[in-house]
């Protein structure tokens, strides 16, 4: 066995945490399935039988317009871009409204940082998608929209949280994260929200009772050291306020951005990253699987990886593949993947509660072929 492997080895069995040094160990290991029993240990400690969930939502990016300006993103426009769009309200209702009638029952809601739209937007917004939806579930805005609507709109960030969640947001995404560690924040993101910055945000929603993911989008400018600072990093802020509900990681896409990074990471290393994270977060329950950036034979393989969260099927979906990434995966090939995969697919909603069997949607939801495909705004 590897250096190190043996004493992580010893701590999976025991159930106790691992440390940096174990966790660089596991990345120089390079038996990758050992990694994979190890990580599956530990998910199956957390979630006992085989069933694999995902939710039926629809991914809304209502503004392209941001002036933030991140290399890794191939999505935002500036304001006078000819491209440069805000989505009237009656087009994000007829989204909504074709996801509800495939059975669809959350929206992921997120944008660019648009000087124009402060928090009455939202509120309109948002108040406006409550009543006319009732069932349906707002999973919305980065930790970048948050702070940037508090502060042009004047705003303490607990009232602008207060306030949008009095209009509808429920939930929120772990978008933005990229990776928490300054070094490389500073590189593929100089005027986005610091590492500190970002925890803030989530430490103030997760006090306030709202439930949010974290993410990781890795493969750019970090170290493998960076990356298990930014684990080490959630699985803190998780110890503090236990309001992360689950853990997504994707590799960076690089067509189309200022990034001068052109290889791609492998499937290799994304399930020995998949499997990193599982064995890291031992107090974040879900582990989500990547089929946007990765496709869904990886995502496939990745179940036995540590993840056991199949994510969201995407009815649409602008930012990953306007960096030239456009895997598209229905709600029926999820359930033929996963039951392929030796586990029973189950609906869930953003809190992670059982929603009943797939089986029983009215329709397999396909990404619409008329829409610009592309996961989620702000890696
Ligand atoms: S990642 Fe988000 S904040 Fe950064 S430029 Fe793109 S839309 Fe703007």
């Amino acid at each position: 066995m590897t250096r190190g492997m043996d004493r992580v080895a010893d701590k999976v069995a025991a159930g106790a945490r691992l440390t940096f040094d174990d966790a660089m160990a596991v990345w120089a290991c390079p038996d990758l399935p050992l990694i994979g029993r190890l990580a599956q240990h530990v998910r199956f400690r957390k979630h006992p039988e085989r069933v694999v969930t995902f939710i039926v939502s629809r991914n809304i990016n209502y503004t392209n317009v941001c002036w933030v300006q991140c290399k890794f993103c191939a999505f935002y426009r500036s304001p006078k871009a000819e491209d440069a769009y805000v989505l009237p309200r009656e087009e994000i209702h007829a989204k909504i409204q074709a996801l509800v009638d495939v059975g669809g029952y959350e929206i992921l809601i997120q944008g660019g940082l648009n000087p124009r739209l402060r928090i009455d937007y939202f509120e309109d917004l948002f108040e406006s998608i409550r009543s006319t939806f009732p069932n349906v579930h707002i999973h919305g805005l980065s930790v970048s929209e948050i702070l940037y609507i508090a502060k042009i709109s004047k705003l303490r960030l607990e009232d602008a949280l207060v306030r949008l969640r009095g209009a509808g947001m429920a939930t929120i995404p772990g978008a933005g994260g990229e990776i928490l560690d300054d070094e490389a924040r500073d590189i593929i993101a100089p005027y986005k929200d610091s590492t500190e910055e970002w925890l803030h945000v989530m430490r103030v929603a997760h006090g306030l009772g709202m439930r949010s993911t974290a993410t990781m989008m890795y493969g750019h400018v970090e170290t493998i050291e960076h990356r298990i600072k930014h684990l080490m990093r959630v699985r803190e802020m998780q110890d503090e306020t236990g309001g992360f509900t689950a853990f997504a990681a994707w590799s960076f896409q690089p067509d189309g951005t200022e990034l001068p990074i052109r290889k791609k990471s492998s499937g290799l290393e994304h399930l020995k990253m998949m499997a990193l994270c599982r064995l890291m977060l031992d107090n974040v329950d879900g582990l989500q699987a990547s089929w946007v950036t990765q496709g869904s034979k990886i995502a496939q393989v990745s179940l036995e990886y540590g993840v056991n969260d199949f994510g969201q099927t995407m009815m649409e979906e602008n930012v990953v593949s306007a960096a030239g990434t456009s895997h598209r995966v229905n709600s029926a090939e999820i359930c033929r993947l996963i039951r392929n995969g030796g586990y029973t697919p189950r609906l869930r909603n953003a809190y992670y509660d059982d929603m009943g069997d797939p089986d029983d949607l009215p329709t397999p939801i396909e990404a619409s072929p008329d829409l610009p495909l592309a996961g989620s705004t702000h890696g």
